[in-house]
């Protein structure tokens, strides 16, 4: 036999499969492999098996070694298929799928091998033997002798290393009978959108749904944002599904990790919780992928490949289906997609059908959402909000912008300060006494005066949460608590926080997006958006949808309990169509509007765009190279090529970007790998770097 093997190289340049001889190997697609190749060894994945090859024989080489986690080979095809799908590289797909780096831990156990009934025995050998099974541990030269004794049995057993995780409390309720019809409908299987408001109980759905795959024999997939900001999610499940679930997320050490794939691969765990890279979970038997908040940016992932963990859930679910004996009959239920959220994208709310969940459990209402303008004003907080900021006992506050100011000047010369690398100005942090670039990490000193000018008259612009924490500390008698990218830093620093905000009597949550995630705080009353124009002004066609989404997810954290609560959103844009519609709660509404202009104007899901990026040191190069993969695209039936367009210095690098707008994915995807190809190996485009992103985020 012949293994067909992908070496998992990161250059672009070495295009395989190779053949290596297999005989007297135990290899299948999904073996990992090292193999010899040229002067090097290198790992590779087996990704098909051959009964010949056009290598002759005596030229075949073997691989070295076999490692003895496999990859299934059903995710070996999803590989394949992402590499193509994102115009990336089989190596660079295949080693998201790998099994993780790792070994089991043994520790050894005892068991009792022969009735110990008239051999003569010490009181405190009786009470070993009377504990069997037990591990070793420090009884070990004891049990040893009893052994030699042939009374007991010594070997090793596999130990599992248990992930940490917030508990979480499972009460039995009774479906409302919007959930019980969901419930229902999820049961005949397909692709469903289940679109509730905040705090109507889709996570009952997902937990009856899952259950349901369980009974029926099928493994489960749960995909949730970033673990730390939605812990009781994890919880939830845990606490009704025990030690069938794996959890598998970025956080954990690399023991536990490898422990859950095992788990997960060898059939003893069936439901995989975890973030976009959970979507490669070795579940078996696949009968149901939920997206928990589908909405969510953080299922695009930003490295090569850029996939969709959305649109790789939809297509494994495909594969599941080809694994379970081709196309279906009419009678065999089909792997189920349940994508959940209470601001769905506009795409999958064009694609999938949908499940309502119109109220809050317990008829609690949605929390009315006030407009505040702030056109002229010259304080970041409305008297409104200060009033309603008083007053409140708990509240959250979103303010999209982290550090003290946005940016400084020089009252005298107008110099802005900016960073080196980027062509972005710099932000200052005033506890760190530093100027830091928010998009490579630059830092430099806070400056006493202008070095163009000598002047000490240094402004500074706007208003951070930093500088909004400091300023309502003083202001408020209640505790403050900032939740952003700059508090978050540390190991388990925002469960903590979290958590000691959830805990405490009164107090202000102030912080950026990640405030407005689907944290359940019964007590809080008041959520405030300062700025929701932020996102608003943000140059890119999705500006509206996060728009929305930011306001209604905010909204959704307040007024959950039995006091009720409300909303104030600051902005400069009062009658923007994404602002009046949250303050309705409108989704259906906002979305009928936004699908109509995306349809005027060709955007998903009308047409899918592909954005090519290409950057270099050199000031012209990228632009060139951009112009290359244009005229190479341009022709493509049914794609308009948009650029090239120059974009902000980044890391020192000038970029230019073209965007495709394609009629037919397959088409344009197939034009643009060929066009980035064969830029990539002109002489002229050396010291450019390539980087297609299919489905920008
Ligand atoms: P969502 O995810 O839609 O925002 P959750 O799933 O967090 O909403 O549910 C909100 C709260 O309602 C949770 O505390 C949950 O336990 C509770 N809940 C869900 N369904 C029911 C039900 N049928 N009866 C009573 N309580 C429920
Ligand atoms: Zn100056
Ligand atoms: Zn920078």
């Amino acid at each position: 036999m012949i293994a067909r093997v992908e070496p998992l190289t990161t250059t672009r340049r070495l295009a395989g499969p190779f053949d290596y001889a297999a005989d007297g190997l135990e290899l299948e697609v999904g073996s990992v492999v090292r193999v010899p190749f040229g002067r090097q060894a290198l790992d590779g994945v087996v990704v098909a098996m051959a009964e010949r090859s056009e290598v002759a024989p005596e030229r075949l080489l073997a691989p070295s070694s076999v490692r003895e986690d496999r990859v299934p080979p059903e995710l070996v095809a999803l590989a394949l298929w992402m590499a193509g799908e994102y115009c990336s590289t089989p190596a660079r797909a295949l080693s998201l799928v790998l099994p993780p780096a790792g070994r089991p831990r043994t520790e050894l156990w005892a068991e009792a091998a022969a009735d110990p009934d008239g051999a003569r025995l010490t009181e405190r050998q009786r009470a070993l033997l009377a504990g069997l099974p037990r591990p070793a541990g420090r009884e070990l030269s004891a049990l040893r002798r009893l052994e030699a004794r042939g009374l007991v049995t010594i070997a090793p057993r596999a130990r599992r290393r248990v992930p940490r995780t917030v508990p979480g409390a499972d009460t039995a309720v009774e479906l409302t009978a919007e959930q019980a019809a969901a419930v229902a409908a999820v049961d005949q299987g397909g692709a469903w959108l289940l679109h509730g408001v905040t705090g109507s109980g889709k996570t009952e759905v997902y937990l009856r749904a899952a259950a349901a795959a369980r009974a029926r024999g099928e493994g489960v997939i749960v995909l949730v944002p970033e673990i730390a900001l939605t812990p009781q999610t994890v919880g939830r499940f845990q606490a009704r599904f025990g030690d069938t679930v794996a959890l598998l997320h970025s956080a954990l050490g690399e023991g536990e990790r490898y422990d859950e794939w095992r788990r997960l691969r060898s059939g003893e765990a069936r439901i995989a919780v975890g973030p976009r890279s959970a979507v490669f979970a070795p579940v078996r038997d696949l009968g149901l992928v939920v997206v928990d908040e589908e909405h969510d940016p953080s299922y695009k992932h930003e490295g090569d490949p850029r996939y969709d963990a959305r649109r790789v859930a939809a297509m494994r679910i495909r594969l599941a289906r080809r694994a379970a004996g081709g196309e279906p009959a009419e009678t065999a239920r089909r792997p189920t997609l349940l994508a959940g959220s209470a601001t769905p994208r506009p795409e999958t709310w064009h694609r999938l059908a949908h499940l309502r969940l119109t109220e809050r459990v317990g008829a609690r209402p949605l929390p009315p959402v006030r407009v505040l303008d702030m056109r002229g004003a010259r304080h970041p907080l409305h008297p409104e909000t200060r009033r309603a900021l008083t007053s409140a006992r708990k509240a959250i506050l979103l303010l999209n912008r982290r550090g003290w100011s946005n940016f400084l000047t020089c009252r005298n010369c107008g110099k802005v300060w900016e960073c080196p690398a980027c062509d972005v100005a710099l932000v200052l942090h005033r506890a760190e006494h530093v100027l830091a670039c928010h998009h490579c990490g630059h830092r430099e000193r806070v400056p006493d005066r202008c070095d163009g000018c000598g002047s000490p008259a240094v402004a500074r612009h706007g208003a951070g949460t930093e500088r909004l924490e400091a300023e309502l500390a003083e202001a408020l008698d209640v505790p403050v608590f900032r939740l952003d990218a700059d508090t978050a830093g540390a190991k388990d620093a925002v469960t903590d926080l979290l958590g000691r905000f959830a805990a405490a009597p009164a107090g202000l949550l102030i912080g950026t997006q990640m405030v407005a995630k689907g944290h359940d705080f019964p007590d809080v009353t008041l959520g405030v958006v300062v700025d929701a124009d932020a996102t608003l002004r943000f140059p890119d066609f999705r500006a509206e949808e996060r728009t929305f989404a930011l306001i209604a997810q905010l909204a959704g954290r307040a007024g959950r309990g039995p006091r009720g609560g409300r909303v104030l959103v600051q902005t400069t844009a009062p009658d923007a169509p994404a602002i009046v519609a949250a303050a309705r709660h409108d989704a259906g509404g906002f979305l009928a509007g936004e699908l109509e202009r995306r349809r005027a104007l060709d955007y998903p899901p009308f047409a899918d765009l592909i954005r090519i990026v290409c950057s270099a040191e050199a000031a012209a190069a990228p632009r060139a190279a951009a112009g290359a993969v244009a005229a190479g695209v341009t022709g493509t039936p049914g794609a308009t090529v948009l650029g090239p367009a120059p974009l902000f210095r980044l890391r020192g690098r000038h970029r230019s970007q073209v965007v495709v707008k394609a009629r037919d994915r397959g088409a344009a995807i197939a034009a643009v790998r060929t066009a980035v190809d064969h830029a990539v190996r002109e002489r002229a485009h050396r010291s450019v770097a390539f980087s297609v992103d299919v489905d920008p985020q």
